[in-house]
């Protein structure tokens, strides 16, 4: 049978109801990961059939509108949610280029600590600085990543430069992956100008340019046939793009699967196919916690306008980063932690003075989990006591930064105090004893519900991406880290989807 290649929709394709592919590669999400193996996997002369339950995407498609981002762009429509002593909110991509299509294209390389750690603490051998160097270096350089102008960064991110520079912090713009930014402030809604350079527009396309990778959308793949230790075919629906109502059904051959589906939708998977239990799949879901703070200055910011997320301070030692954010007028008016009436009339009327900036935390004690339940998924997580210390000692320093830049008040995140009007007000509006579920957590970055090893009691995958106790079926995703990283996670996802596209090609 002749190999079709290209981007393709299933829901377009399906005969009767009924599409059949083949090749000798499928991998389940074209996301961070999935792209990226599929890009090693073909280089290295293999067939690859990537199956994605979202659309294709051009940038002409994306829509500035937040009903029509969640409906089209996000898992669950953008209501997916941890429970547990916080409620925190966990958005994700879903479609072609998976969550980077509304990421905000930050890069970072893995620290070098975290890999050593996963080579001391996990057996994780193969992952040598060697190695990970070169996949960091091949992903700089296919995602385009550099410093954006200084033009594009706009008030926002330039006044917390001022703030941090004047209290001597280490901080720096941001390396992204978006070399043709025009400062739009809207990432989390797609890219319109194409500036930003998500997986499908980079890996996948290379993946493509072999002629031995077909990309299929509208793919949710629900089962898997097993022959032993060995999967035979999977399956799923077809899904109309548009209504997401099933339209057909979907089989897919293979001589070895690849799980791409993410950090919530990989262990899911395998649990539900019994490819995994409970005892390590799903769990140690960790999610790099966030609360981000708002700042009010005498003058107009506009914080809407420029890169999305273009500064930040480097606390990694003290396991925390601040990061500047933008959000658009009606998702600021949902987030506002202010008294409903007068007291947030007041604040949405001065929209236009106000700037963001949040804490993102590396977490170390806190605990979560993925669980697949007769009812559907149950997503918890519990921050732990060090965690939350850590959170607000970065809310802390993100309300002094706002300060020294000029702000007349800080609005810190937290259920309870409004805002803070000096920086002497701090420490007593941000105690240490604070309940968690005070605080306005938000998470984007699940890891770890598959974590690999070299010791099956203690892990799902190992050192190379295989499901321990199946011969043919792997996960590259964000799911296979060992732990947090402490650094936005795209780039490290990217070079386990190369890292296990080799391991299957044989070149690792
Ligand atoms: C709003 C937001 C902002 C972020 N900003 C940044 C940033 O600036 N920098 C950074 O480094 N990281 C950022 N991240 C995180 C980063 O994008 C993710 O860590 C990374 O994309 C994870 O890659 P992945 O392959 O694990 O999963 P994803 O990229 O999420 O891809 C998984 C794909 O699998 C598909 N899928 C799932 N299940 C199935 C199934 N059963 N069948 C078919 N398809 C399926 C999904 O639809 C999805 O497209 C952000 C994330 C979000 C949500
Ligand atoms: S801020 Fe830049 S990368 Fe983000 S959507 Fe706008 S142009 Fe694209």
């Amino acid at each position: 049978m002749s190999f079709e290649g290209g981007r393709l929709r299933a829901s377009e394709r399906a005969s009767g109801g009924e599409l059949l592919v083949e090749a000798d590669v499928v991998v389940i999400g074209a996301g961070a990961g999935g792209c990226a193996a599929a890009a090693a996997l073909a280089e290295s002369g293999l067939s690859v059939a990537l199956l994605e339950e979202g659309r294709h995407w051009e940038p002409a498609d994306f829509q500035p509108r937040t009903t029509f981002a969640l409906k089209h762009l996000y898992q669950a429509r953008g209501a997916r949610t941890l429970r547990g002593n916080a409620v925190i909110p966990l958005p994700g991509g879903r479609g072609v280029g998976g969550s980077t299509l509304i990421n905000s294209a930050i890069c970072f390389r893995c620290p070098p600590e975290v890999l050593r750690a996963w080579r001391d603490d996990h057996g994780c051998d193969a992952l040598t600085d060697e190695r990970f160097e070169a996949y960091f270096d091949r992903i700089w350089q296919t995602l385009g990543v550099g410093v954006n102008p200084v033009e594009v960064q706009r008030n926002n991110n330039l006044i917390f430069k001022k703030g941090a520079e004047q209290l001597g912090l280490k901080g720096a713009f941001l390396a992204r992956s978006a070399p043709g930014c025009q400062g739009c402030g809207i990432c989390q809604y797609g890219c319109p100008s194409g500036g930003k350079f998500s997986a499908d527009r980079t890996f996948l396309s290379q993946a493509l340019a072999t002629g031995r990778v077909a990309a299929w959308s509208d793919c949710r793949v629900r089962s898997a046939t097993r022959h032993g230790d060995r999967v035979t075919e999977v399956s799923g629906d077809v899904l109309d793009p548009e209504t997401q109502e099933v339209v057909g059904h979907v089989r897919a051959r293979a001589d070895t699967f690849v799980l791409a589906g993410g950090p919530i939708q990989s262990p899911l998977f395998l649990l539900a196919n019994r490819f995994a239990d409970h005892t390590h799949c799903g769990e140690h879901l960790v999610v790099h916690p966030t609360v981000g703070s708002l700042a009010r200055f005498p003058w107009p910011i506009e914080f809407w306008r420029g890169v999305t997320q273009g500064y930040y301070v480097d606390c990694w030692d003290q396991g925390f980063l601040l990061q500047t954010y933008t959000t658009t007028p009606d998702q600021t008016y949902l987030t506002l932690h202010t008294r409903l009436g007068q007291e947030t009339m007041e604040v949405m009327s001065d929209l236009a003075s106000l700037a963001s900036a949040g804490t993102l935390v590396h977490d170390e004690d806190s605990h979560g989990a993925v669980r697949h339940t007769p009812i559907g998924p149950d997503l918890s997580y519990w921050l732990g006591e060090g965690d939350k210390r850590r959170i607000i000692d970065g809310m802390r320093l993100c309300a002094k930064v706002f300060f020294a830049a000029g702000a007349t008040e800080v609005f810190p995140g937290r259920i309870g105090i409004d805002r803070i009007r000096s920086p002497e007000e701090i420490e007593g509006a941000l105690p240490y004893d604070l309940d968690p579920s005070v605080l306005m957590l938000y998470a984007s970055h699940p890891m770890g519900t598959c974590r690999m090893g070299a010791d099956p009691a203690t892990s799902v995958v190992d050192p190379h991406g295989r499901v321990w106790g199946m011969a043919n079926l792997r996960v590259a995703d964000a799911s296979i880290f060992p732990s947090s990283l402490g650094v936005n996670p795209q780039v490290t996802t990217m070079a386990m989807g190369l890292h296990v596209g080799h391991a299957i090609a044989g070149r690792v």
